[in-house]
């Protein structure tokens, strides 16, 4: 009985430590392509890796966002209040997406830009929940960004609502 009671009390332990996401304390730091075999920001080389490999390799916010399309709360992204000079690449893959310059002081609570890097992205139509979207999706690995809308400012008139956890920045003073 002692035993039992034990063995419940370890799973419980267990669960929870199962469950602790460490903080990410340095927005610099590349902490998800640390075990990606497939991140590489210079290789543009299509990627066609099923889910279940992503699952093995990614970080669980970032796969929910990035392969099943969620969208991180508003306000809570990294790169919402953001605007040191670099570059923002794909962090699931490490493609180049946007350029600092593009980016713009939005409200609506995620990282907005202007315009992105041509070579980086493409579109799809977007009908989820009753809306008319366009979903702004990797070129080099199919992952989920997030949407562009036409209220945006000039020249394009275009604002890339971005999720933070899809980008990995990196300052031009790194390179
Ligand atoms: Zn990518």
């Amino acid at each position: 009985m002692k035993f039992l009671f034990s063995v419940i009390i370890l799973t419980l332990v267990h669960s929870c430590t199962q469950k602790y996401q460490p903080i990410k304390t340095s927005p610099m730091e590349n902490t998800e392509a640390k075990n990606n075999p497939y991140y590489s920001r210079t290789d543009t080389a299509q990627l066609n890796i099923s889910n279940e490999e992503w699952k093995k390799i990614l970080a669980p916010d970032l796969y929910a966002i990035a392969r099943e399309a969620a969208t991180e709360r508003a306000f809570t992204g990294k790169y919402n209040e953001f605007d040191e000079v670099g570059d923002y690449y794909c962090a699931v893959c490490g493609n180049h997406l946007f350029r600092s310059t593009s980016k713009f002081a939005s409200s609506c609570g995620w990282p907005s830009f202007f315009e992105a890097d041509k070579e980086g992205v493409y579109y799809k139509r977007d009908t989820t929940y009753g809306m008319e979207r366009v979903e702004v999706l990797c070129k080099r690995c199919d992952s989920h960004l997030g949407h562009v809308f036409d209220d945006g400012p000039k020249p394009t008139g275009l604002r890339y609502c971005m999720n933070s956890i899809s980008l990995e920045f990196v300052a031009d003073t790194q390179k």
